[in-house]
């Protein structure tokens, strides 16, 4: 028998350490005999607590929303008595939501003790990077990671091995891959819960991506404020480094040496663009960096560098064992594979999916979302975060894939969906977005320091009934010229969330302005 209570920053926020005290406590009272494990977050955010049961065939029963209350009365039941409870099973209607979805980052979150090796190992894990340094020369890796399509998950869906490649192409006596663990949308939080759930296929997607392109030192850049994701990556990195998959000639092999460590970064928003995270990790402020040079070229202390954010790491193992094919089979022609998003704002069933690209919106937000909170009405949803753009209700079919998605105004980002229902205003939310933006902005550039600042003004003067006539305008012009004349992506994305609602609800700028006068 075996206890699995899902303790990712989810679970704990609802509970999850107090429940896994209750059940250690119910077992030896009533002298039970069950092995008590801990996993990730399975995805199904708004039941946690999550507990799972498992008898000696492998039958499974889930129990949902558990508390210390009522953790003897399951006890009791399903160990003793040898009966499914079922007032705190889970129903058939979410347990299905699972079976709509094509788990390949996802792959092992909830389905492993992360703080396990051993557990990953005994689901194909590390099996990648021995095939790939005992049968595969570094081209013909990256030549399977071109045939699957990857694109970069952290928002702009640059292609994976064009990336490996130009590294691999660049001269320099040392090469670092760097994993972009930045994580700093709100809303967003696929990053956080794959490096809680599943840390080794970052360490081993990162093992690949190195051989691959000749670089012998990772770094994972994780944010301070994942303090859960930095314990279980560091116990991983040594749980790693002690079974021989880190360290001098892996496999025995002679070909690769590869070494890796953690810097936490302070949480600054912008650092998630890869020259300021060059920067910060170098000790400077986290400022971006002209470009080029491309930090394929010149990065970390000027040598040839490679950055990829979590989630396409993740993939990265399964690509190489499954092959590029297999991945390019599912998605759409130009958007391939699966892609990991995160489910909040006003929606029934909050939490993580993994879904193939192409999907319609209104798939996700209704088959597996369940829909809007309160059977409200659907109004629209922010995607790509605090970067990207709102999608309206009249545009729910719209093809979920790189293209489709930046031809409403919104981006795929790095797969936020903040939902929005009937009763939501639409210029606050803009506003939000904004005020997150320009606290964010490091300052370097004019146009993103001070036009995000009078943006913000007109916002506000606009959502508190003091809005002038050719205020909506001078937005557009502002947002416009802002976008023109930044540096980098945090300002040349953060007039969008304006932008769009401006496009698709002008008439909710205009009731403030003119229905209050
Ligand atoms: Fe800094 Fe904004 Fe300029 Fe980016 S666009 S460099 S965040 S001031």
């Amino acid at each position: 028998m075996k206890i699995v209570v899902g303790q990712g920053s989810c679970g704990i926020a609802a509970g999850a350490n107090k429940v896994y005290a209750a059940i250690e406590k119910a077992l030896q009272s009533k002298n039970v005999e069950a092995e008590l494990a801990s996993t990730g977050c399975i995805g199904m955010c708004y039941l946690e607590p999550i507990i799972e049961i498992i008898d000696n065939e492998g039958k499974k029963e889930t129990y949902v929303q558990v508390n210390p209350d009522i953790v003897d009365e399951i006890i009791e039941t399903s160990l003793i008595k040898k009966e499914q409870h079922e007032k705190f099973s889970i129903s058939q209607e979410d347990a299905n939501i699972l079976e709509k979805q094509e788990r390949v980052a996802l792959r092992n979150c909830g389905m492993i003790n992360p703080e396990s090796i051993d557990e990953y190992i005994a689901r194909g894990g590390y099996e990648a990077i021995e095939k790939a340094i005992k049968s595969k020369t570094p081209d013909e890796i990256i030549e399977e990671i071109k045939i699957s399509g990857l694109r970069g998950r952290g928002g702009a869906g640059f292609p994976t091995w064009f990336k490996w490649n130009a590294a691999k192409q660049s001269v320099g006596n040392q090469k670092y891959i760097i994993c972009n663990a930045d994580e700093g949308d709100p809303g967003a939080f696929m990053d956080r819960s794959i490096l809680e759930g599943d840390p080794h296929s970052i360490i081993e997607g990162m093992l690949i991506g190195g051989y691959a392109m000749g670089a012998t030192e990772g770094i994972i850049y994780v944010r301070a404020e994942y303090p859960l994701a930095i314990v279980r990556l560091k116990i991983a990195i040594e749980e790693a480094r002690k079974k021989g998959y880190l360290g001098k000639n892996l496999f025995n092999e002679n070909r690769f040496d590869f070494e890796m460590r953690i810097k936490a970064g302070a949480g600054a928003f912008v650092c998630g663009e890869e020259t300021a995270l060059i920067a910060s990790l170098e000790g400077e402020r986290g400022m971006p960096r002209l470009k080029p040079p491309f930090p394929a070229q010149k990065g970390y202390w000027q040598l040839p560098s490679n950055i990829n954010n979590v989630e396409t790491l993740a993939n990265v193992p399964w690509i190489l064992q499954n092959g590029g094919v297999a991945f390019a089979a599912m998605g759409t022609e130009k958007s391939k594979g699966t892609k990991v998003f995160a489910l909040t704002g006003k929606i029934k069933k909050g939490g993580l999916v993994e879904v193939p690209m192409g999907i319609p919106l209104k798939e996700i937000i209704y088959e597996i979302g369940g829909g809007i909170m309160n059977d409200k009405s659907f109004k629209a949803v922010q995607m790509g975060g605090p970067s990207g753009g709102c999608i309206p209700h009249h545009l729910i079919e719209t093809s979920v894939d790189y293209e489709s998605i930046t031809k409403t105004g919104a981006i795929m980002g790095s797969g936020g969906m903040v939902v929005m229902d009937e009763t939501t205003c639409m210029v606050d939310m803009a506003r939000f977005f904004l005020d997150f933006t320009r606290k964010e902005s490091c300052g370097k550039c004019i146009h993103c320091r001070i036009g995000t600042n009078r943006m913000l003004e007109i916002l506000t003067r606009i959502t508190e009934g003091e809005g002038k006539d050719g205020d909506i305008e001078l937005l557009e012009e502002l947002g416009t010229k802002i976008k023109e004349g930044s540096l980098c992506g945090l300002g040349q994305t953060a007039p969008n969330p304006v932008l769009s609602t401006i496009r698709y609800f002008r008439d909710e700028y205009e009731k403030h302005i003119y229905d209050k006068k």
